[in-house]
């Protein structure tokens, strides 16, 4: 039978870029796409990268029962996972894959306790504050608010069942598509 993995870790570890690699090289690997409120970001595409929905979609679809766990993440933008993908993937014996937030990750564990759970970790706490601060992309304010929040998510490793280093993001997604028991050498180009 196959398994739902959930991979979560803390702010800028690099789970985004993780699960982009495995988006694009691992095709057995079945990607649950969120829905969340916030913008795209230019390249993000509909459908593909989340579905970007309004507020009141958002919350009819919690009132509705359609998402298996839901957040709001860095105090902004709710995400969530609609449940009836993933139940199909599971149900056609695809290998699922969650990447979610810390929050969201116990939501699933208290509903879907059978899940294998999977925290990716930094090297060190100084390669997560360079790879935070490198990115660019957030204010002084923001990346202070994403570090204070990093601390608390760091902590969390012991919850998890497996733990994946990421020293590089290719070698991160081998490990963890083979602990989904996809073959980590049946990549595309
Ligand atoms: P970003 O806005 O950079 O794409 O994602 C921000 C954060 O939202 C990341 O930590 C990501 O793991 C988390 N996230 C993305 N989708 C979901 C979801 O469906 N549920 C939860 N709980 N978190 C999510």
């Amino acid at each position: 039978m196959s398994r739902l993995t959930v991979l979560a870790g803390p702010t800028a570890v690099g789970k985004g870029t993780v699960s982009a690699f495995v988006r694009g090289r691992y095709p057995d690997v079945w990607l649950s796409v969120s829905a969340t409120t916030r913008a795209p970001r230019p390249g993000e595409i509909d459908g593909v990268h989340y579905h970007f929905v309004s507020q009141a979609e958002f919350d009819r679809m919690i009132a509705g029962g359609e998402l298996l766990e839901w957040a709001v993440v860095h105090g902004r933008n709710s995400y969530g996972t609609p449940v009836a993908p993933v139940r199909e993937a599971l149900a056609e014996g695809k290998a699922p894959l969650l990447e979610i937030d810390l929050q969201g990750a116990r939501q699933v564990k208290e509903t879907m306790p059978e899940a294998h759970f999977v925290f990716l970790a930094p090297p060190s706490w100084e390669e997560l504050v360079r790879r935070l601060i490198g990115r660019g992309t957030e204010s002084a304010e923001e990346q202070e608010r994403r570090l204070d929040t990093a601390r608390v998510e760091l902590a969390a490793e012991s919850e998890f069942d497996t733990t994946v280093v990421n020293h590089d993001i290719r070698k991160a997604a081998e490990e963890l598509v083979s602990l989904m028991g996809v073959d980590p050498h049946s990549a595309g180009s």
